[in-house]
């Protein structure tokens, strides 16, 4: 929690960015530890008011610096996906670290360097041009989703980091678990659906929800419905303590994870059950 400071919120944010040198400068704007940049300035005119409204709802953001990409394609490739199982790499939101996070398109990956070659940010959120970041709803569902992601990563970046390892290995040997399963997820689904009721209401955010099921139901796109029904019925309410979840799911897997995975990973792992039992937070 030491990571943690108050900021974020529009009003108090720096107007001018501190660019780094490229030849075609994509549209900006920058807050207290938030640099949003868009694909282009009309993206940007279309997408910066919703930015700004999601900001608003995170008073409280770590004090990682944040660059938040918006993006009007979806790039072929990115290494930040290899890690992932292949179910997963269909992604409308990311959000990684940039140290170790791999190579990105040069439109994006140009922004991460100070003039000085060192790094201008310690996280990414990166949202591509789908179909679900043009409907003004589902933007602010992905954004607020990788938002939660990031303050997770500020509250402790060891569970975040066991997460990470638990969404990459569960679904392995148990293909049965759902992606909600794993406590970030279910947390960020929790944060996502109650800034987007905040946002547009919750009735707007239930229809929502049934006509991507009914969608789902007409291209019989069982994975895609499983996820919509799940969000359906998920309380935006819901008190869930996403850390405490770590270590309970940790443990449920453990012979499996003993198994499956490398001494470092378990270790990783083993430490923060310890360190959480202990109190600790990471
Ligand atoms: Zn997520």
């Amino acid at each position: 929690m030491e990571r943690w400071k108050t900021g974020g919120n529009p009003g108090t944010g720096e107007t001018s960015a501190a660019r780094p040198s490229c030849s075609k400068t994509p549209s900006t704007m920058r807050y207290a530890t938030v640099q949003f940049a868009f694909k282009s300035p009309a993206l940007q005119s279309e997408r910066e008011p919703l930015c700004k409204r999601v900001l608003s709802r995170f008073p409280q953001l770590p004090a990682y610096k944040l660059l938040c990409y918006i993006d009007d394609e979806i790039p072929n490739y990115l290494p930040a996906l290899d890690y992932l199982p292949e179910p997963n790499r269909a992604f409308s939101g990311l959000h990684v670290p940039i140290r170790g996070g791999g190579n990105w398109p040069p439109h994006v990956q140009e922004w991460f360097y100070t003039s000085e070659h060192e790094f201008a940010f310690d996280n990414l959120i990166y949202i591509p041009g789908t179909k679900y970041a043009t409907d003004p709803v589902t933007f602010v569902m992905i954004l607020a989703h990788e938002f939660q992601h990031f303050v997770q990563y500020g509250e402790s970046e060891a569970a975040w980091r066991v997460n990470d390892i638990l969404i990459c290995n569960v679904g392995v040997f148990d293909p049965s678990a759902m992606v909600w399963e794993i406590p970030y997820e279910r947390d960020a689904m929790i944060v996502s659906k109650r800034v987007t009721e905040y946002e547009f209401g919750t009735q707007a955010v239930q229809q929502l929800m049934e006509r991507e099921i009914a969608d789902a139901n007409t291209n019989r796109n069982i994975a895609k419905k499983e996820v919509w029904t799940f969000l359906s019925g998920l309380s935006s309410a819901e008190v869930y303590n996403w850390c405490e979840e770590t270590s309970r799911v940790v443990e449920k897997y453990r012979p499996h994870l003993e198994t499956n995975l490398s001494w470092e990973e378990m270790d990783l792992l083993n430490t923060w059950v310890q360190g959480y039992g202990d109190g600790a937070s990471g």
